[in-house]
């Protein structure tokens, strides 16, 4: 048995079986809502010592304990979720501005929108933070010298949204949405209906993943993507691997160095200083834990109930190399979360990004589906009043600080088109 704790403070325990990925799934949640956890790996005998625990397999496992006695047995997300009180239905039947995602565009967006005295909802399909609050430290965002962690971050922008009254609804999202008499109409997964008179779509985007046969499988179980804040702790003493050569990767490879033996970045390119900013690029150069390989592509994983080897090819010549791993960690970008706009009348470009503003006049064809007199707002897209901030606009700016901004922006157009109607 062994114990990780995320602060020394610890008030929800977790106890699972090693290399599970629901419990996986529930740490990278705890972590990344910024929830002081203690999580107890068990052992056989120890999992048999729980009441009501036959072992390992036991599908009572994970077990949740939370600081006021109460046990969840078989413990999920949505679970704890509920359990700490943040699952809530809609309060109003209509609001100014409903947001769809939590990353810095969409609190940006809360917090200017609900400060300003529009009735505001945000809905978050996972953990507040989104992309940054995945991201170990932030050390280019104005006013934080020296750096401050995603998680931190997103949770003091949460704070300050619900201090203005901005309402959070988490672990949920739209499956359907409908513009009726000018309205955002929303069928949210549990059930419920949003109704709101101007949207903000701030969904970012999610992982790209290696492609690649039993990836699936071993997720969450070796395999991980994003910089593994909440894994990183568990690589101590190992060899890890990141796949990727942007800043993500580097941040995530610095992240982990300060746990593991080495850690190895797997680069497609021939230099990392074709996608790597300058400042990170140094910093690896001069950490002796960090070995970066160029040219270089994962090509196949291995491993039963968990990751134990991996493939490497050489893409010079081609060359394969079977190498012992447990832990890869996924940096490689990210596709648009826009899925939900398939059915509607909001255009998306050929990669599924949402086509703003100016844009959607230079799109082939787009601007025809324009429906008013006045041309849209800088960052309104094709459905009057429902707009897009953050990484999910076409041709953004991946960057913490431009989705602020566009977030901040787009409340600006929507107090425009409200008074317009
Ligand atoms: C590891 C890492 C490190 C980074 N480091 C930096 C850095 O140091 N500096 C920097 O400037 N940038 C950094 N970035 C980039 C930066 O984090 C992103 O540009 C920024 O987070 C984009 O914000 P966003 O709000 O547009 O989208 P996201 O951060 O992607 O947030 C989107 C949110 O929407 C939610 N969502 C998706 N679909 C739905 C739905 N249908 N309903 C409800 N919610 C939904 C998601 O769960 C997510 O929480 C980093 C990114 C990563 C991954």
């Amino acid at each position: 048995m062994s114990t990780h704790a995320s602060t020394t403070a610890a008030a929800v325990r977790l106890l699972g079986a090693p290399n599970s990925p629901r419990a996986f799934e529930i740490r990278d949640f705890l972590s990344r809502s910024v929830v002081a956890y203690q999580w107890i790996e068990l052992d056989e005998a120890s999992a048999r010592a729980l009441p009501g625990i036959q072992g390992l397999d036991d599908p009572n496992l994970p077990l949740c304990e939370f600081p006021d006695g109460t046990r969840l047995l078989g413990a999920t997300v949505p679970d704890i979720a509920q359990r700490l009180g943040w699952v809530r239905t809609p309060r109003l039947r209509q609001y100014d501005v409903s947001i769809f995602g939590a990353g810095p565009a969409g609190l940006s967006a809360a917090v200017y929108a609900a400060s300003e005295g529009l009735k505001t909802i945000l809905v978050e399909r996972q953990a507040i933070g989104g992309q940054a609050g995945n991201s170990s430290l932030i050390e280019n965002y104005l006013g934080f010298p020296h750096g401050i962690g995603g998680a931190d971050l997103a949770e003091r922008a949460r704070q300050q949204a619900v201090r203005f009254g901005a309402e959070i609804l988490r672990l949920n999202h739209g499956v359907h949405t409908l513009f009726v008499d000018g309205c955002i109409q929303v069928d949210l997964a549990d059930g419920t209906q949003l109704r709101a008179r101007s949207n903000i779509c701030a969904t970012g985007i999610t992982w790209r993943r290696l492609g690649l046969p039993g990836e699936d499988r071993l997720l969450g179980a070796g395999v991980f993507y994003g910089a593994g804040s909440s894994e990183a702790p568990m690589c101590a003493g190992e060899t890890v691997y990141v796949v990727g050569g942007g800043n993500s990767a580097g941040q995530a490879a610095m992240h982990l160095s300060r746990y593991a033996k080495e850690v190895v970045m797997l680069v497609r390119g021939e230099r990392l200083s074709d996608t790597l900013s300058d400042y990170l690029l140094r910093k690896i150069g001069s950490t002796h834990k960090i070995r970066v390989v160029s040219s270089a592509e994962i090509t196949a994983l291995a491993g039963d109930h968990r990751l134990q080897q991996i493939t490497v090819r050489d893409r010079r010549d081609g060359r394969e190399q079977s190498l012992p791993a447990s832990h890869v960690f996924v940096c490689i970008g990210g596709l648009p979360r826009t899925e939900w706009a398939k059915d509607t009348a909001i255009v998306r470009d050929a990669a599924g990004y949402l086509v703003t503003g100016p844009d959607l006049m230079t799109e082939p064809g787009k601007y025809a589906q324009w429906p008013l007199e006045r041309p849209p707002f800088h960052l309104e897209s094709s459905v009057p009043g429902c707009f897009a901030a953050g990484d999910v606009r076409h041709d953004s700016i991946k960057r913490v600080a431009s989705a602020v901004g566009e977030g901040a922006m787009a409340v600006a157009f929507v107090h425009r088109h409200l008074s317009t109607l």
